[in-house]
């Protein structure tokens, strides 16, 4: 017995766990600064790797009966028991083994993982089991009418975006993809919607407050967003700060909101409590607001031509939300938001309700067609965004539209000419992406120094794109088929 667990370690065990010893007793002081980054990522790859190796042991115990034989009954149980996890690691443990290992059929045979771009990246090392729980999350949800072909283009899409950002950006793309998947609701259809809708003012407590709750439409939000980011801005209407800008505030120079925003101490919903507060004081009204960074208070509607033709699918808003398409059309014949319906390329074919605003025009352009900021991974909607020219004008970059992007306030500083400063370039027309600003991180994110475009505002090109690789994939499955079956039937020496 001792002699087989010996010759098992040996083989098996053995080279891992001495590579890591040996790494253990390396002495770090004498690497430069990018062997540690180098090191850093090399063991943050194999960890990686390691979690899907962690998978496939666990589907050869359960194959194996080892809960069974060893009395503990289920997989997650015996992972308790012989790893000492916790309940809650065991469990999560075990989900990722169901969704990303490579388990058997009754027959013996391997099936496919459910999350198979998924289960590839994490055995390349490229996605943490953090990124691959995102994403599990993400397709629990996705309808079960959706067809095969969607569901693999959306878990290609979390997987491919994965590979590139932070686990705590996949949610929102993932949103973003259901609303897609999902654009006339098989989940939840208009009806389920106003049955869902309500607010409840609670009673009022002893202490003077009122507990709120309750659901609200992709209509409502449409229209109270854009009024929320203006009234709601850091430094704005704040009852603590007596020299706060209040009401419309479009007057006040720039330094002195910047220096009220500075100022202020608010939580979001402390800011969200006082902008509905500002909107209730009387004169105010969402049509006599005025602009905030230099765009109408007003809802903003994206929509492409297709969508429209089609009755279905989803407008984009300036605030980052989504409203289905028939409510966003009655929204647009009932309160004249500000329309924007584009072709298939992008080009803006309507541009409703543009009186007085000359440069909101380009604004409503650049957000049409960039709808958020352009830094990949970064998900502040165009309304948290300001225009940034790709060519400073001072290096003699021109003013038009095609030499600018949004970016946020946190992303516009990270462009510099300095140690750890972003760059940023407009896509040629050879690239996938014409037209689009790219960014490039500096070196210690990105050694390679590729310049990546922003997919998070895109999600419904990512799906189209995805699509189309799943279908050019299986013309390619065809045709190796084709060849196979030709060779087959030729006679051949060799094969005899
Ligand atoms: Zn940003």
């Amino acid at each position: 017995m001792r002699s087989v667990t010996d010759t098992l370690q040996q083989r098996v065990t053995y080279p891992l766990l001495a590579s890591v010893a040996e790494l253990h007793e390396t002495p770090l002081t004498g690497l430069t600064d990018d062997e540690i980054v180098h090191a850093l990522r090399e063991v943050e790859q194999a960890t990686r790797t390691l979690a899907a190796i962690g998978h496939r042991l666990i589907v050869e115990a359960s194959d194996r009966s080892l809960p069974s034989h060893t009395g503990t009954g289920t997989v997650k149980k015996f992972l308790m028991q012989t790893l000492r996890l916790s309940n809650a690691d065991a469990t999560a443990r075990v989900a990722a083994a169901t969704s990303l290992g490579v388990w058997h059929d009754m027959g013996g045979d391997p099936v496919e993982p459910r999350l198979p771009a998924t289960a590839a990246a994490q055995a390349d090392g490229a996605i943490s089991a953090d990124h691959a729980r995102s994403i599990a999350a993400v397709m629990k949800r996705v309808p079960g009418s959706t067809s095969d072909a969607d569901f693999r283009a959306a878990e290609q899409i979390l997987a491919d975006f994965a590979r590139a950002s932070s686990p705590d950006d996949i949610p929102r793309i993932g949103e973003a993809i259901l609303a897609r998947l999902d654009p006339d609701g098989h989940l939840t259809d208009e009806r389920d919607r106003q049955r869902m809708r309500g607010i409840t003012i609670g009673r009022q407590r002893a202490d003077g407050m009122s507990p709120v709750r309750g659901e609200i439409t992709p209509t409502l939000r449409a229209l109270l967003d854009p009024v929320v980011a203006k009234l709601g801005r850091p430094g704005v209407n704040n009852p603590e700060d007596p020299d706060s800008p209040c009401g419309d505030y479009e007057s006040v120079d720039r330094d002195t909101l910047a220096a009220a925003a500075q100022r202020d101490a608010r939580t979001s919903a402390q800011r969200t409590h006082d902008a509905l507060l500002a909107l209730l004081q009387p004169g105010v009204a969402p049509d006599a607001l005025g602009r905030h960074r230099g765009l109408p208070v007003s809802t903003i509607l994206t929509m492409s031509v297709t969508e429209v033709e089609k009755a279905a699918g989803v407008a984009t808003t300036a605030t980052g939300g989504t409203v289905p398409l028939p409510e966003a059309l009655k929204l647009a014949e009932r309160s004249q938001p500000f329309l924007m319906v584009f072709n298939h390329d992008g080009v803006p074919l309507h541009l409703g309700k543009t009186k007085r605003l000359a440069t909101a025009e380009q604004r409503m352009a650049l957000i049409a067609a960039v709808r958020g900021c352009s830094r990949p991974g970064c998900d502040a909607p165009a309304s948290l965004c300001a225009i940034h020219h790709v060519t400073e004008w001072g290096k003699g970059g021109p003013t038009d539209i095609g030499n600018e992007t949004l970016a946020c306030d946190r992303c516009h500083a990270m462009v510099h000419d300095g140690p750890g400063g972003w760059k940023t370039v407009v896509l040629g027309p050879d690239s996938k992406y014409p037209g689009r600003t790219a960014w490039i991180a500096p070196p210690h994110i990105d050694p390679s120094q590729t310049p990546t475009v922003n997919h998070r505002h895109h999600s419904g090109e990512l799906l189209a794109e995805a699509l189309a690789r799943i279908h050019a994939r299986k013309e390619l499955d065809r045709q190796h088929h084709r060849e196979w079956l030709r060779e087959l039937q030729q006679p051949s020496g060799d094969a005899a």
